[in-house]
């Protein structure tokens, strides 16, 4: 069968694996741990669809998804991935949004934290050693393109443990981040 990438949803099809995460997924991930055990822990945050020709791991390979992060918030937090830095920190990544709104947070190793808006159409080139995470501000699915070496890895664990240095919070009705 042949691989088919879809220009206006970002879907994958043919030679294609999908994981999510639900809500259930994502205890410490969010500011407010309440309101987000009192959540339907069912609830998709996200989901990655991918084009996974190599093995993760394999030196000088290249890897290709698709995210699609859904329109939600826990309290006032958007919606978001759990964010990584790659396990091998000296490689880089694209991402490019396809539909929706939102944002890359991003978090170099010193800590500082900053964000580019997200919306059909724009590019973004992840720097080697910085942190990413996806965050969906909008009312319609956020869906982004990646395109990332098969060897650089993800390292979620320093993230589950010293977060990012700043949230992407609703402030008054517009993203803020905090
Ligand atoms: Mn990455």
């Amino acid at each position: 069968m042949r691989t088919m990438f879809d220009l206006e949803t970002g879907d994958i099809t043919g030679e294609a694996t999908q994981s999510q995460r639900l809500i259930c997924d994502l205890a410490g991930v969010f500011a407010d741990e309440e309101a987000r055990a009192a959540l339907p822990q069912d609830t998709v945050v996200y989901r990655v669809k991918m084009h996974d020709k190599e093995k993760e791991g394999t030196k000088g390979g290249l890897l290709f998804g698709t995210s699609f992060v859904n329109p939600g918030k826990v309290g006032r937090e958007y919606f978001m991935t759990k964010g990584h830095y790659h396990a091998v920190r000296d490689t880089a990544e694209y991402y490019f949004c396809i539909a929706g709104r939102g944002a890359l947070i991003l978090m170099n190793e010193a800590g500082e934290c900053w964000m580019e808006e997200m919306r059909r159409g724009t590019l973004h080139y992840i720097p080697r050693s910085v942190a990413h995470r996806l965050a969906n501000t909008g009312e319609e699915t956020l869906v982004v393109g990646c395109c990332w070496g098969a060897d650089s890895g993800h390292d979620y664990e320093t993230i589950a443990r010293t977060g990012f240095s700043k949230r992407l919070m609703d402030v008054d009705g517009q993203p803020r981040l905090v």
